[in-house]
């Protein structure tokens, strides 16, 4: 690989799997194998002493040493209350992802005989605030310049859009992954791929119609052994129907029946599962996600978008032929598969590339400016950018040598990504009956990057601090109830000194491309002073624990 161009690499980091892609001298995103030759790893995390081992060692290590391995840890993302236990030291799902994501890029290093040093990581669309920030943490602990977090959809419709389409089209990616269910509408257009709209749930995945198998297989051993006991207390036992779950649902996208060995307490019971069996056991999990679709769809139609052209499925879920049977019988539209394992891995290699070349453009107007921080350029307006894209294209034409850009570079850095927030954003204030309701500023489905300023008052004399709970929730609406919406931190305002009672401060939300979100504030009054404003989300490693948490995890080997 040449080492003239700076690469960002693309990590989907899955609930199931994890891979890791990169954008090659042609131009082309390019899955990077593991040290086991397999174009994904699975997110699987095995304690063994010292040593850290991720992938399908981990896997099946979990059938012998339960307490040890760590699997879907991703469902517990930004969750302060999720700790994993290894020899008296406890693990934040932060950590455990480190492990994946040092893996899969100490691999790509090997493999590519190259060090990499930055990285765009994917995550569900609905993720809030605190997974985002958690998924970043993750990848910083790991020790790797996390550029941007982007949403598993949109690489998948950068990835389609980019290599698949020329054509303008309303396509909606329907993204069945491991644990977690994404559909979102995305509009495809030459010079921009612009999400319109998105929906999902982080508990419908892959893993839940294993689960389904593995209490079908109980059943059946407790049938076939007349006993009523509950194998899936015995952990051994209970590791080893999910693997054979995973195995037997995989044979069914492609068989029509599968034998399924059960081995509990010195029994061996055989049971055929039917691939119609199957269909009708995981029913009503086809039917969520078909509602969570239509409720997707109902969201869009406020957007003015009552019609879309395609559905491309993606996420290693969707190969189970039930699901393109189910959307194509309730759409009429015959889904497209579109690389179901990779599309999101690189769909994020893309987006680092593009990453890349912005920043390369932005050192061509440092120079002619004669700045020489890239610190002192702000981002490039559209103007600046498309003047020095001409500028550039020109040079391409003129000049016989290598400039490090290509056409098909420049074409790339002119197609714009737009996104939405999954969430709405707000505060809890008090209604008129005196009752905490939350009251929301920046609202779900509208597009990113937003800011958005409302004027509150304090409300003593003399104040000191104002401290503001902010609350993420699915509404659409502006007000919100707050036994419905998540707090995702707190913001303490230090105010100036000597403030009347009921003195305007004005609040800031500003949520960037990648769903991180900062409050600023100011007095408008006076002379507009700036007020010093402190997050604390506690459910994301922070501080001197994350510092311990980088330590730690550089203190283990992987492998
Ligand atoms: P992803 O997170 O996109 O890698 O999706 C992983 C999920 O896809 C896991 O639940 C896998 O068991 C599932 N999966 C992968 N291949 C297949 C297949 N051939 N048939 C059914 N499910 C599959």
């Amino acid at each position: 690989m040449s080492e003239q161009k700076m690469r960002i690499f693309g990590i989907d980091l899955g609930t199931t799997y994890t891979s890791i892609a990169y954008m090659d001298d042609y131009g082309k995103p390019v899955i990077v194998p593991n040290s086991e030759n397999q174009r994904i790893t699975p997110s699987v995390v095995f304690f063994d002493g010292d040593s850290i081992v991720v992938g399908d060692v981990a896997k099946e290590s979990s059938k012998l040493y339960p307490h040890e391995v760590v699997s879907f840890v991703k469902r517990s993302m930004g969750e302060a209350d999720f700790l994993f236990e290894y020899n008296s030291q406890t693990f934040r799902s932060e950590e455990i992802s480190a492990f994946i994501i040092r893996k899969v890029v100490q691999d790509a290093e090997t493999y590519l005989n190259s060090k990499i040093d930055d990285i765009v990581i994917t995550c569900p669309a609905y993720f809030g605030i605190n997974e985002r920030e958690a998924t970043r943490r993750a990848g910083e602990i790991a020790g790797f310049n996390v550029r941007q977090i982007i949403n598993e959809p949109t690489a998948a419709a950068i990835a389609y859009g980019t290599m698949e389409s020329d054509e303008e089209k309303v396509v909606l990616v329907y993204d069945l992954g491991g644990g977690t269910f994404d559909i979102t509408m995305i509009e495809i257009q030459s010079s921009a791929i612009e999400v319109i709209c998105t929906g999902g749930d982080h508990n419908l995945g892959g893993k839940d119609w294993d689960d389904r198998i593995v209490a079908y297989l109980t059943q059946e051993f407790q049938k076939a052994t007349k006993t009523d006991e509950d194998i899936l207390e015995d952990p051994d036992t209970c590791q080893d129907l999910l693997l054979s779950a995973e195995k037997a649902k995989k044979v069914l996208s492609q068989r029509d029946k599968t034998p399924i060995l059960i081995t509990h307490g010195g029994e061996r019971v055989k049971v055929i599962l039917e691939r119609s069996k199957f269909e009708e056991l995981t029913k009503d999990l086809v039917e969520r996600s078909i509602s969570l679709t239509h409720e997707m769809l109902e969201e869009a139609k406020k957007k003015g978008y009552w019609n879309f052209d395609e559905i491309v499925m993606v996420g290693g879920a969707t190969r189970m032929p039930m699901m393109a049977k189910r959307i194509k019988e309730e759409f009429s539209v015959t889904p497209r598969a579109f690389d179901p394992d990779e599309a999101v891995a690189k769909g994020a290699a893309i987006y680092g590339m593009k990453l890349a070349l912005n920043e390369g453009l932005k050192k061509r107007v440092a120079d002619k400016k004669g700045k020489k921080d890239l610190k002192d350029i702000p981002d490039l307006s559209d103007q600046e950018l498309d003047d020095v894209l001409e500028e550039v294209e020109a040079l391409i034409d003129e000049e016989d040598e290598d400039i490090g850009i290509s056409k098909s570079d420049v074409r790339l850095t002119r197609v714009r990504i737009k996104n939405v927030t999954s969430k709405s954003f707000g505060i809890i204030a008090f209604n008129a009956q005196d009752e905490e309701i939350v009251y929301n500023l920046i609202f779900k489905n509208t597009d990113v990057p937003n800011v958005i300023t409302k004027p509150f008052g304090t409300a003593v004399k003399n104040q000191e601090a104002v401290t503001i709970q902010i609350m993420e929730n699915d509404s659409t609406d502006s007000v919100s109830r707050v036994s419905e919406a998540v707090e995702i931190g707190t913001a303490v305002l230090n105010l100036p000194e000597k403030l009347a009672a009921d003195t305007p401060i004005e609040i800031t939300f500003k949520l960037n491309e990648e769903g991180r979100l900062e409050i600023s504030a100011i007095e408008p009054t006076a002379s507009k002073r700036q007020i010093n404003v402190t997050i604390d989300t506690r459910s994301v490693i922070q501080g001197n624990d994350f510092q311990k948490a980088k330590d730690r995890s550089k203190a283990f080997n992987v492998s």
